[in-house]
């Protein structure tokens, strides 16, 4: 069933009876030629890319909770491609690319908005090291604009420029960054996979793998053993606990990332802001909210669900920047499951067992790297080579000391 202008109507006037379900509810099937694990934005990706872009039949799609339920439904929607490292710019391109594209190819209104992201500059040093990612930017498609005080008091006219404690010394726009709504993302991907072919099995959990003689044969869950020629595991956050039942220990430790969300107010952001002297970004979302976030908890956990101390901090980086958000009260907040690898850069890569693929490592920013990172583990899972730009994304780079560290700040998982 297409979506369209039309059938809103034409549904409008008949009573809203011609609306099908977006996606089916399966039985499991005993054998499956590939099975990719986790619902999430990156797992339904995986599965929507895999039958469309590589003509593979017989997927399934594993899900213990309910679509959308993870870090696709947690997050806070910012998409960007601005990376500096050669290993990650290209990637995070090819993926900006497939959103500015993906609606027409879902036929999904995921509302995405590409009002652009700003990153503000405080110093000089800070100054140097945006003109070079700007640079490394422009080098690899992107778009990347230096933006002088002068221009940046023009768009946001109640930033205190001139005599704040971290003053704006400019800033670094992306003009083709933005905002997606991040649930329309897992339902698009979830009716485009479904409507190829794609099994979506929810409420059912992998509980373990059956390997045998060095192969994965499939995969035990909680509604019994299901086989497969080839498994790609895309749990995110549960990568760790997930990969330990094959007798893997990942270099990825979870953390808890929280994010907020103010009282609906009028207009007053354009578009995507940071904060450079502190941990702070936010947003406005079309409902009005102040949508914003900022570091991590900072110990390692598996629960959804962050603490005080940290909301604490979070305000205080945002009224660092934006005082005038003080007056705004905070509406909700929540926690999501952050898979934080050693140098802040994912995975997407064979594992040692032969026919079990693995992609996870997306810290706190998978979401933007949705489609990129689906179609490149599908390319993958179809192909067994590497998508071109995604090669760097192995786990011997640990191994051979190949880091791609954007942050330059070591192996220490909850500072990426
Ligand atoms: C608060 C917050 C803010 C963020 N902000 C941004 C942002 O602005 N921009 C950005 O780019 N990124 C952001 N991120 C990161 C981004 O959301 C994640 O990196 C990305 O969503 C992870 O990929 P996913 O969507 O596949 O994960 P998930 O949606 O978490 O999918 C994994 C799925 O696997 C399932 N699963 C786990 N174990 C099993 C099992 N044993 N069997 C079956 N299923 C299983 C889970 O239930 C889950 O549904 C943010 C994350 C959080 C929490």
């Amino acid at each position: 069933m297409r979506y369209s202008g039309f059938k809103v109507i034409k549904e409008a006037l008949t009573g809203h009876k011609g609306w099908q379900p977006a996606w089916r509810d399966p039985e499991p099937q005993s054998h499956y030629d590939i099975i990719i694990i986790g619902g999430g934005g990156h797992g339904l990706a995986t599965a929507y890319y895999l039958a469309k872009e590589f003509q593979q039949k017989r997927i399934a799609v594993i899900e213990k909770g309910w679509i959308g339920g993870g870090n696709v439904g947690r997050n806070t929607t910012i998409i960007r491609s601005n990376y500096l490292l050669d290993g990650n710019e290209p990637f995070y391109e090819f993926s900006l690319k497939l959103w500015e594209g993906l609606e027409q190819d879902l036929n999904y209104n995921a509302m995405i908005s590409q009002r652009g992201i700003l990153n503000l500059i405080h110093s000089d040093a800070q100054r140097d090291a945006f003109i070079r990612r700007g640079n490394a930017m422009i080098l690899n498609g992107a778009d990347a604009e230096m933006l002088s005080t002068e221009q940046i008091k023009k768009r946001y006219p109640f930033l205190n420029t001139d005599d704040a404690r971290f003053p704006i010394k400019g800033g670094l726009a992306q003009h083709r960054g933005g905002t997606v709504r991040h649930d329309a993302v897992a339902w698009g991907y979830a009716r485009g996979a479904d409507s190829r072919g794609v099994d979506i099995l929810q409420n059912c959990e992998v509980t373990g793998f059956r390997i045998e003689s060095g192969k994965c044969l499939g995969v035990e869950t909680s509604r019994g053993f299901i086989g497969a020629a080839k498994v790609g595991c895309a749990v995110a956050g549960s990568s760790g606990r997930l990969m330990a039942k094959a007798g893997m220990r990942l270099p990825i430790e979870s953390h808890v990332l929280q994010a907020f969300v103010s009282e609906g107010l009028k207009p007053v952001l354009p578009g995507v802001v940071t904060f450079g002297a502190g941990h702070f970004y936010v947003s406005q979302s079309d409902k009005g909210g102040l949508v914003f976030g900022g570091d991590l908890d900072g110990y390692n956990s598996y629960a959804q669900r962050g603490n005080l101390p940290t909301v604490e901090d979070v305000c205080e980086g945002g009224m660092a920047i934006f005082p005038a958000f003080g007056r705004a009260r905070l509406l909700r907040m929540w926690g999501g499951l952050m898979d934080m690898s050693m140098d802040g850069s994912p995975i997407i890569d064979r594992t040692h067992i032969d026919g079990l693929y693995f992609n996870g490592g997306w810290c706190y920013g998978g979401f933007k790297a949705t489609p990129a990172s689906g179609f490149c583990f599908a390319h993958l899972l179809a192909r067994d080579a590497p998508h071109p730009t995604a090669t760097a994304y192995r786990f011997d780079r640990f191994e051979k000391g190949l880091m791609i560290d954007e942050k330059g700040v070591g192996n220490q998982p909850n500072l990426h």
